[in-house]
């Protein structure tokens, strides 16, 4: 997963898109990088790792004009190296282009063999790559044109920014999988994979981009078009469902919908169906702990702080190696005796994916006097990996993908666990009980967008842990 930031027009672009990467680190945190644009050209730095640590202020000042692009990464399709840090820039036949990609494309692996064969040569192994070679390849007359073209020959799920020598385009795939915003500070306008960074500097959110919008920034204004309506039907909205449940930050509206109320929803969603004889309520911090306060209050249990994270650790998915990873979450997370000591806890995370972290949560409680631990899930059951962009592993490493609730609550070595339902979750996010406008093909094996395949036979977007 990645996130996506650009300002067009404004006197300080650079330290303007830093400070917006900032906000959207919970997205990515493998490397940063943000590139500018003046009348001399495409200015690019990129760094490995976290956006403050990585960027001071001889980055930024090698970064002029009025219009910058960024990129935080969460690598899904190539490795975590500095080569496939994002924004990309490209010299090609009409000039040179940056780009800035949210999201997976399902037929990168096609398309990049197809133009090997023709001889390009790729730099990168990211699937963002192959866009800029379809672009370069083509014919037609404009640079829009030329995106647009490009766009119609991938597949899956994209949000873009591209960013010229005078021009910012924002793009949103015909599915409007991943999330992206449009704002506007002073005389600039500003995009974002989340409103969460318009609070931070201060810009007036202005709408969503409508899953296959354009909108180009140029000049005093921005235009906008529906390149792919032409082609094809419209398709039918598919948002990803668990940047609601898990990714995006609670304070960022979704959809037109508060995170932070869309996750205490399904908290109390989960309360009215799984109910728990308990003393108190806890969360797994960070993201489950709005669905655990709406646990508690419509169960009417005390909430209490019973876990506390350690923020100076990055996320324990991250971490490279099994064996790094299991010891991750005791790095990340203590209990807090006071809390749980001779209680019978309930504890409510978001999503539970191989169960190791709840395997070793319940542990730890238990160790620090839990009487006993009732884990809840605010979520259905992850079955099936994503192929859109959110970072899942394989099938075969989806605890849930083959084992019951009893096993793997017997596995976690919980009292009880209950995972909140598809109807329940998709109630929360105020869609109705099919689901129609979302993508949860994580919990339910539908695929929006055909993979070229049968799901045994599909390459996971991470990169193996084993
Ligand atoms: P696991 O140990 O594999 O069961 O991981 C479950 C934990 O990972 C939960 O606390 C989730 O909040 C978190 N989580 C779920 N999905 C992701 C993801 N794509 N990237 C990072 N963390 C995740």
């Amino acid at each position: 997963m990645c996130g996506i930031f650009g300002i067009y027009n404004h006197d300080e672009a650079a330290n303007i898109a830093y400070l917006g990467l900032h906000a959207l680190q919970h997205r990515g945190q493998e490397s940063a990088g943000i590139v500018t644009a003046n009348e001399s050209g495409l200015h690019r730095q990129v760094t490995m790792g976290l956006v403050s640590d990585g960027f001071d202020e001889a980055h930024l000042g090698c970064l002029p004009g009025r219009a910058a692009i960024g990129h935080v990464r969460y690598s899904t399709a190539g490795g975590s190296e500095i080569r496939n840090a994002q924004p990309f820039v490209f010299g090609y036949a009409h000039g040179s282009i940056a780009v800035a990609h949210n999201g997976n494309l399902v037929n990168a692996a096609e398309v990049r063999a197809r133009l090997e064969s023709s001889g390009s040569i790729f730099q990168t192994a990211s699937d963002t790559e192959v866009i800029i070679h379809l672009l370069a390849q083509s014919h037609e007359p404009s640079t829009l044109e030329r995106i647009v073209s490009s766009l119609r020959q991938v597949t899956g799920a994209y949000s873009l920014l591209f960013l010229t020598e005078s021009r910012m385009i924002a793009i949103r795939d015909p599915h409007g999988f991943r999330p992206l915003v449009m704002g506007q500070l002073k005389d600039g306008f500003v995009f974002s994979s989340e409103t969460c960074s318009f609070d931070l500097i201060q810009a007036d959110f202005v709408r969503e981009l409508q899953p296959g919008e354009m909108v180009v920034a140029d000049g005093k204004a921005v235009r906008t078009y529906k390149p792919f309506e032409t082609l094809r039907d419209p398709e039918p909205e598919r948002f990803c469902v668990f940047e609601h449940v898990y990714f995006a930050r609670p304070d960022s509206l979704l959809n037109g919908r508060s995170v932070y109320r869309s996750r205490k929803k399904m908290g109390r969603q989960l309360a009215r169906e799984h109910p728990a004889e308990g003393d108190v309520v806890i969360a797994v911090p960070d993201s489950g702990v709005s669905a655990a306060i709406g646990y508690a209050e419509e169960s009417g249990t005390r909430y209490e702080i019973g876990l506390i994270r350690s923020h100076y650790v990055g996320r324990t998915f991250i971490e490279p190696q099994e064996a790094i990873r299991h010891f991750g979450v005791r790095l990340k997370l203590s209990p807090v005796r006071a809390t749980v000591n001779g209680k019978r806890v309930i504890v409510v995370d978001d999503s539970l994916v191989r169960g190791t972290t709840s395997r070793k949560i319940v542990a730890m409680l238990r160790s620090a006097g839990a009487k006993e631990v009732h884990l809840r899930i605010s979520a259905p059951p992850t079955t099936h990996s994503c192929f859109y962009g959110i970072d899942t592993p394989t099938r075969e490493e989806l605890i849930a993908s083959s084992h019951s609730v009893e096993e793997i609550s017997a596995y976690v070595g919980c009292d009880s666990l209950a995972y909140l339902s598809h109807e329940g979750m998709m109630a929360a996010v105020g869609a109705s009980a099919d689901g129609v406008g979302y993508c949860s093909a994580c919990f339910t094996g539908d695929y929006p967008v055909p993979l070229g395949g049968t799901d045994g036979q599909l390459i996971p977007l991470r990169k193996s842990k084993a």
